[in-house]
């Protein structure tokens, strides 16, 4: 059997072009659900292929939209000068990711959303995809945690009892890849190699000054490093996503900057919110990488834990695979 490891996006979207696969899909579903509510900047670019999966799992045309990006550094309120861009994009990267970049070193690629202040996505909401795909898979579903995996042995344990056990051909691993060795039965210490860092939610209705609700912008970057909050989003009937890159008094943060009066409905921490770093590819862990392997894939970007990866990217990459793998076989009905 198949397994998919994680029931997010990265994981539903792996298991709609691979209809043999089972998902183990995380027991905090419930939990998960009230998160997708929350004024995010999520968004899904518009490619041939994602428009393509995207209007057959919904089965109607869907629109595209153009998403605007604005930058506050200083006085600027959406728009800073291009000879100031590359100092914004460092800014960010540093307070985001809570690392100093070396002067003399260029901005990571990836800083500020690639550097991209406006672009293409398909017009719908992020969050209903993943409710759509769900109900199309639930019967593949399993809503409980992976507590142990024993890769010698290909098999992972739903509970601390080690029952039930399932033994696995293969797994696509989309959980954050630290939290995967962690429970690696000999192989804990993996996780470590893996930074990220948390970031902190608010859900909150928002007056806000007027120039933030007229402004062509459906988000707002903050760099500088003085503030906590590092991006805002409008969301309907003056609603906001604000995300904060350290644990600090919201309100009093955002008084001083532009908060008039508002309501914080819920907060978020996500654990995994920027990843920082990878493994810095010691020996012992590149050569003595055991023969399982070949029957792992990890997949997603926090499975990959490459922090550029975009939702468009795993269609393409789900569905060439499912592609490939059926080849051989369309062949040798010819
Ligand atoms: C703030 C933010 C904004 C983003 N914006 C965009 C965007 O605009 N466009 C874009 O393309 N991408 C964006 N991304 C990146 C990413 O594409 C999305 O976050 C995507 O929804 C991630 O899906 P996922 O399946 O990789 O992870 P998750 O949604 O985190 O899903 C992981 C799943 O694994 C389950 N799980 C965890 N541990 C276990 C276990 N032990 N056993 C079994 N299951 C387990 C959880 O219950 C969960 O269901 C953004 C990410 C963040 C954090």
């Amino acid at each position: 059997m198949s397994y998919v490891i994680g029931g997010g996006l990265a994981g539903l979207i792996w298991a709609y072009f691979h209809p043999q696969t089972e998902i183990i899909a995380g027991a905090d579903l419930e939990e998960r659900q009230k998160d997708w509510v929350i004024p995010l900047p999520k968004y899904i670019y518009d490619t041939p292929q994602s428009r393509r999966f995207l209007e057959q799992v919904l089965g109607e045309k869907v629109k595209s939209r153009t998403v605007n990006v604005g930058i506050c550094y200083k006085d600027y309120r959406g728009i800073v000068p291009p000879k100031i861009r590359d100092l914004c994009r460092r800014l960010y990267y540093e307070k985001t990711r809570g690392v100093k970049l070396e002067k003399e070193k260029p901005v990571p690629k990836e800083a500020m959303g690639s550097g991209k202040f406006s672009f293409e996505v398909l017009d719908f909401p992020f969050h209903n995809l993943e409710q759509e795909l769900l109900e199309l898979m639930r019967e593949r579903c399993i809503f409980s945690n992976v507590w142990k995996f024993d890769l010698a042995n290909k098999t992972l344990f739903l509970d601390e009892l080690g029952n039930p056990s399932l033994k696995w051909a293969e797994i696509v691993v989309t959980i954050p890849q630290p939290d995967f060795w962690a429970l690696c039965k000999g192989y804990e210490e993996r996780a470590m190699f893996f930074k990220s860092k948390p970031v902190w939610i608010y859900d909150a209705d928002f007056s806000g000054p007027d120039w933030f609700w007229r402004s062509p912008f459906d988000y707002f970057l903050f760099p500088d490093p003085t503030l906590s909050f590092f991006r805002i989003t409008k969301g309907p009937d003056k609603r906001v996503g604000i995300e904060f890159s350290e644990e600090k008094d919201m309100i009093s943060q955002l008084s001083s900057l532009f908060w008039k009066e508002g309501k914080i409905w819920r907060m978020t921490v996500l654990r995994h919110g920027k990843i920082v770093s990878k493994h810095s590819g010691s020996l012992s862990w590149e050569v003595n990488f055991p023969p399982w392997s070949e029957e792992i894939r990890f997949f997603g970007r926090f499975g990959t834990w490459k922090s550029d990866l975009k939702v468009h990217d795993l269609i393409e990459e789900a569905c060439g695979h499912a592609r490939k793998m059926s080849e051989p076989l369309e062949g040798m009905q010819k």
